[in-house]
C-alpha cells in the first residue's frame, strides 16, 4: 500500500488507481529559456524516484513529462542571442537531457513538447470556446473565463476574491475578469507564430499541459506533479481547462515538491545565486548531490549550503570506502543478499516517499559492515549486496566504487584553498633554506588544518586527509 500527501484533499491518502494496477503520471517539465539548475534536477529526480516506488509495488507506470519549448522568455533569450527561438529551444533540450543523464535521472516513458502539439492545442481551445468557457478578443488573443468554471481555486484552496488579491494581475482591458488567463497569445512583430482561427499567435503556457496530458493519457490521469510554485496559477488553470472540457476529474492526486533555497535565500536569477547543473557537475559526484538532496523530505523546502554538500560527500566517500574494502577482501559473486534493508527502504518510501527515513538506516548499516570487515566476517557480503539492491531506486550505490572514490579525491585535490597552498609554499621555501625547524612547524600547522604535504625531487603535493 502506498500512501502520500494529496495537495487536492490536503491529506495523506492511500493510492487507488483509476485503472487496476496502472499508474498514469504526468509531471510538468522545464521551460527551456536557459541553463537547467539544481531545482530542475531535484524535481526531475523526485518524480523519477516516485515512478520507481510505484514500479516496485508492482504497478505498470506510464510517466510523461513535457518541455515548454515556446514562451516569452525563450523568445526573449533567442532574440538576445540573435538565434532562431525554435533552434535555441531544441539545443537547450538536448543539453538538459545530457545533464540529466549525467546525474543519473532516468527519462520518462513519454516526452512531450509544446511545439509538436500546436494543432492539438488549437483544437482544445476551439472546443473550450464552443462550450462557452473561453472567448477570443479583437486583438487575436483567447482567454479562459475563470468565472464560468465554478470549482476554480479548489487546488490552491482559495476563492476567486482571494485569488484576485494574491496574484499580480496584468490589466488587459479586453479581459472580462482580471484573473482570466491566456490560452492563445497573438504574435507581436518579429515573434514566432502559428496560424490559428484567431490569427497568428502561439499557445499560452497552461493550455500546453492540459492538451499534452490529453494526448498522452486521455481525459483522466492518476497523478499530476510539479514544484509547489506551480500550484497557483499553473495547476489551477490546468484543472480549469481540462475539467471544463471533459466534465470529469482531471487528476485524482496532486503531488508538489518543495523548492530550493541557496544559503537561506530563494534561488533566483536576480539574486545571482542560481546553481546550474554545469556548475554542479564540476564540483560534485552525482551520488553526492543525490545524497544531499534526498536527506530532505520532498515536500519541504531545501536549504542548500556548501556545508551540506561537503557533508554528503564525506558520507558517500566513507560508504564507498567500505564497499571498496569488501570488494578487495571478499568474493562478492554471491546470490544471497540481506532482504531486511529492502523492506525498510520499501516501507519508508511507501509512506509519503520518505527519503530521509530511508537514508537514515545507512549509518547503522555501514557501521555494522565495517565491524564485520574487521572481524573478517563473510556475511558482510550479504549486507553489501542487500544495501546495493535496496538503494538502487534512490539512485545510490549504482556506481563503481573505485570510480566514485577517485572522482571525489580528484575534485578535492583541485580544491585546496589558497591559504593552504601559501603555507605549503612557505614550508617548501624553508626547506630549501635549510630552516628545518620552521619547515617542520609549518608541516605540523598544515596537518592540524587537515592537509599533508608530500615532497618529491622537484616540488611538493598537497593532499587532504
Ligand atoms: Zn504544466
Amino acid at each position: 500500500m502506498i500512501k502520500f500527501y494529496n495537495t487536492l484533499t490536503r491529506r495523506k491518502e492511500e493510492f487507488k488507481p483509476l485503472e487496476e494496477n496502472k499508474v498514469k503520471m504526468y509531471a510538468c517539465g522545464i521551460t527551456v529559456s536557459g541553463n537547467a539548475h539544481i531545482g530542475h534536477l531535484y524535481q526531475a529526480m523526485i518524480y523519477d524516484i516516485i515512478r520507481k516506488v510505484f514500479v516496485k509495488n508492482g504497478f505498470e507506470v506510464t510517466y510523461a513529462r513535457n518541455y515548454t519549448d515556446i514562451d516569452d522568455k525563450i523568445i526573449a533569450k533567442a532574440n538576445e542571442m540573435g538565434v532562431d527561438s525554435h533552434k535555441y529551444a531544441q539545443e537547450m533540450i538536448e543539453k538538459i537531457n545530457d545533464e540529466m543523464s549525467y546525474f543519473q535521472v532516468d527519462e520518462p516513458d513519454i516526452w512531450l513538447k509544446a511545439t509538436e502539439n500546436i494543432g492539438n492545442i488549437i483544437n482544445f481551445i476551439e472546443k473550450l470556446i464552443k462550450k462557452g468557457y473561453a472567448y477570443p478578443t479583437k486583438n487575436g488573443d483567447v482567454y479562459f473565463s475563470v468565472e464560468k468554471f465554478h470549482k476554480y481555486g479548489a487546488l490552491s484552496n482559495r476563492n476567486l476574491e482571494d485569488a484576485k488579491n494574491g496574484y499580480r494581475i496584468d490589466n488587459d482591458e479586453e479581459k472580462v475578469n482580471p484573473l482570466d488567463f491566456a490560452l492563445w497569445k497573438s504574435a507581436k512583430e518579429g515573434e514566432p507564430f502559428w496560424i490559428s482561427p484567431w490569427g497568428k499567435g502561439r499557445p499560452g503556457w497552461h493550455i500546453e499541459c492540459s492538451t499534452m496530458n490529453m494526448q498522452a493519457f486521455g481525459e483522466q490521469i492518476d497523478i499530476h506533479g510539479g514544484g509547489r510554485d506551480l500550484i497557483f496559477p499553473h495547476h489551477e488553470n490546468e484543472i480549469a481547462q481540462t475539467e471544463a472540457l471533459t466534465g470529469k476529474q482531471f487528476s485524482k492526486y496532486w503531488i508538489h515538491n518543495g523548492l530550493i533555497k541557496v544559503e537561506g535565500q530563494k534561488m533566483s536569477k536576480s539574486l545571482g545565486n542560481t546553481i546550474t547543473l554545469e556548475e554542479l557537475k564540476e564540483k560534485y559526484h552525482p551520488e553526492v548531490v543525490k545524497f544531499a538532496l534526498l536527506q530532505n523530505s520532498y515536500r519541504s523546502d531545501i536549504n542548500i549550503t556548501e556545508a551540506n554538500f561537503k557533508q554528503a560527500e564525506k558520507h558517500i566517500n566513507n560508504f564507498y570506502q567500505v564497499f571498496a574494502e569488501i570488494e578487495s577482501k571478499f568474493d562478492i559473486n554471491q546470490e544471497n543478499f540481506e532482504e531486511k534493508f529492502q523492506k525498510d527502504v520499501f516501507d519508508a518510501m511507501n509512506d509519503d516517499f520518505n527519503t530521509p527515513k530511508a537514508l537514515s538506516y545507512l549509518f547503522e548499516i555501514f557501521k555494522i559492515m565495517q565491524k564485520k570487515i574487521d572481524d573478517n566476517d563473510e556475511s558482510v557480503v550479504r549486507d553489501y549486496l542487500g544495501v546495493k539492491k535496496a538503494y538502487k531506486d534512490l539512485g545510490l550505490f549504482v556506481n563503481n566504487s573505485k570510480e566514485v572514490l577517485d572522482f571525489i579525491k580528484q575534485k578535492n585535490k583541485d580544491e585546496i584553498p589558497q591559504d593552504i597552498i601559501n603555507l605549503a609554499q612557505k614550508r617548501w621555501q624553508a626547506k630549501k633554506d635549510r630552516d628545518f625547524a620552521l619547515a617542520d612547524s609549518l608541516r605540523g600547522e598544515l596537518l592540524e588544518k587537515g592537509y599533508v604535504v608530500k615532497d618529491s625531487k622537484d616540488g611538493f603535493e598537497i593532499e587532504k586527509i
